[in-house]
């Protein structure tokens, strides 16, 4: 049975202006379950007219909103952070039914998201420029930061909340409009996110989305009212994003892929390691972007690691996310799923030993699921290693020392997260130290920054200058000015072509 054709499958809205307005152009794609592999909705993908529209709404609505009080602005947020803390177990219901994630593993999702929300309630104080009176005599100087105007994201499928979050609670906090295009694969989250800035007192036209695919995505980088673009995604649409804004003049940061390793010296605990590396590379079946995909193991720990890790998989369950006591859910779609298995023959053909294979275990036969596979001996020209898999697929690459295993990590392109498992503190310094990566933590698997640090990775992971969130996310969402003034006596002024001097 063609499932699109079931009564049961939605037709998804953009919302634009404070309300939902269904697709005027007659392409949509298809919004699946992963765990069953049905078609639950057609999300509409907007023509270039339709993308213009929406963001003309923006614009109108972005002059209002920038001379908003602070207080107001923080009142919104405030209020936005109450609603998404009371309906957070709807909304991990919609992660999980369009992303197949686990509900907990959805939930923490949004409790990190949320995060961003809190930080950006502290907008009076993340505001406050400085001020210097009598920096010449009778001349005083200050400095603001202004909003700059309509700004928009372009997020992944793997994190439909937390990332939209990341970005729209600072933007909007900041005096912004803000134009998101989520991933067309799991659409729903968003709309439920406009709700609930509506609910919050958000005016209309401040928060809209405009759902599509690279009809839409070009539009916004080509349009001259949109003034920064925050992106989020594979390294190849990041790079395309930064340079295709960037000539535009617009302001942008594009994070992209990653490949995270995790060293794991000879005199690590191996318990605590093995127990992060799994929870790391197979937590949301790999498809996160601080996913641990790579264990380094130096030296004598190789072996010991490879069981330890080995006999952890067996008790872990493989099934839909929403069924409780499940640890790991399906892959996003059928194609991505078959493309992670051909990744695991690939390797095996390679010379990687397949210590567990993920596609001989026994998984729900509907929807998009695979099980969890590990690679030993994995060779750093191996596609398993050199590529991003963004699925269950752990590989453990064994180097002789230290120094070779940070040698391999500083050498690949990607450079988003890496962790060291060690219990030696001069290790570990040297480590953080010469590590050439964004995020590194000590025995601490996913060293994603909270929300009052900064996100980003260096390399290939991120193109920009300006990390996600934080204190560097009220930067980028802002333009500063410094003014400089006097109220002399006219009296006493003068003609004096000199340059001003402040002694
Ligand atoms: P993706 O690059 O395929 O898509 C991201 C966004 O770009 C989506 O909104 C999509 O509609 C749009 N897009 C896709 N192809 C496009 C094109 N040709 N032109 C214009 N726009 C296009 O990424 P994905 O598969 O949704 O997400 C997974 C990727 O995101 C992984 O590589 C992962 O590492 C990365 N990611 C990175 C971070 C980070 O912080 N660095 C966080 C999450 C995900």
């Amino acid at each position: 049975m063609n499932d699109i054709a079931s009564a049961s499958v939605r037709p998804l809205d953009h919302w634009i202006s404070g309300g939902p307005v269904a697709g005027a152009s007659s392409r949509t794609s298809p919004v699946y379950d992963p765990a069953t592999g049905q078609t639950t909705a057609l999300v509409p993908l907007a023509s270039a007219a339709e993308v213009d529209a929406a963001i003309k709404t923006a614009v109108a609505a972005a002059g209002e909103w920038r001379q908003s009080s602070l207080s107001r602005r923080a009142a919104v947020l405030f209020a936005f952070r109450e609603l998404l803390h009371a309906r957070s177990d709807e909304l991990a219901a919609i992660i999980t039914a369009e992303h197949g994630k686990v509900l907990a593993d959805a939930a923490g999702e949004i409790a990190r998201g949320l995060e961003n929300v809190e930080f950006a309630t502290g907008i009076p104080q993340l505001l406050k420029g400085g001020y210097s009176e009598q920096a010449a005599t009778g001349v005083d100087v200050y400095n603001v930061r202004q909003p700059l105007g309509v700004v928009a994201g372009i997020t992944p499928f793997n994190f439909p909340v937390m990332v939209p979050l990341w970005m729209c609670a600072n933007a909007i906090a900041c005096g912004n409009a803000f134009v998101l295009k989520p991933s067309e694969k799991d659409p729903s989250a968003s709309l439920f996110i406009a709700q609930l800035w509506k609910e919050a007192g958000l005016p209309d036209g401040v928060f809209t989305v405009v759902h599509g695919d690279k009809e839409a995505v070009d539009t916004i980088l080509d349009h001259e009212d949109i003034a920064a673009v925050s992106f989020v995604g594979s390294t190849p649409i990041a790079r395309y994003i930064y340079e295709r804004g960037t000539a535009n003049g617009k302001r942008v940061q594009a994070l992209g892929g990653a490949k995270n390793h995790a060293l794991v010296l000879p005199d690590a605990d191996v318990n605590l390691a093995a127990d992060s590396i799994v929870s790391a590379a197979y937590g949301a079946a790999g498809e996160r972007c601080m996913a641990l995909s790579v264990a380094v193991a130096v030296g004598e720990v190789g072996d010991e690691l490879v069981s330890a890790i080995q006999e952890r998989l067996p008790s872990l369950k493989v099934g839909p996310g929403s069924e409780p006591g499940t640890d790991m859910g399906p892959l996003i779609t059928r194609e991505h799923r078959d493309r992670v298995a051909g990744y695991i023959g690939a390797g095996a053909e390679a010379g990687a030993k397949v210590v567990v294979d993920g596609r001989e275990q026994d998984v729900p036969q509907d929807g998009f699921f695979l099980g969890m596979t590990l690679l030993d001996e994995v060779t750093p020209e191996m596609t398993v290693y050199t590529d991003e898999i963004f699925g269950p697929v752990l590989s453990v690459v064994r180097v002789a020392t230290f120094d070779e295993g940070l040698a391999l990590i500083n050498s690949n392109h990607y450079a988003n997260g890496t962790a060291i498992f060690t219990r030696d503190g001069g290790a570990a310094r040297r480590f953080k130290n010469e590590v050439e990566v964004g995020m590194v933590g000590v025995n601490v698997p996913i060293p994603v920054p909270v929300a009052y640090y900064s996100f980003g990775g260096w390399k290939d992971s991120l193109f920009g200058d300006t990390h996600m969130y934080g204190p560097e996310g009220v930067n980028f969402y802002t333009r500063g000015k410094v003014i400089t003034e006097r109220w002399p006596d006219p009296a006493t002024s003068t003609v004096d072509l000199g340059f001003p001097r402040t002694r």
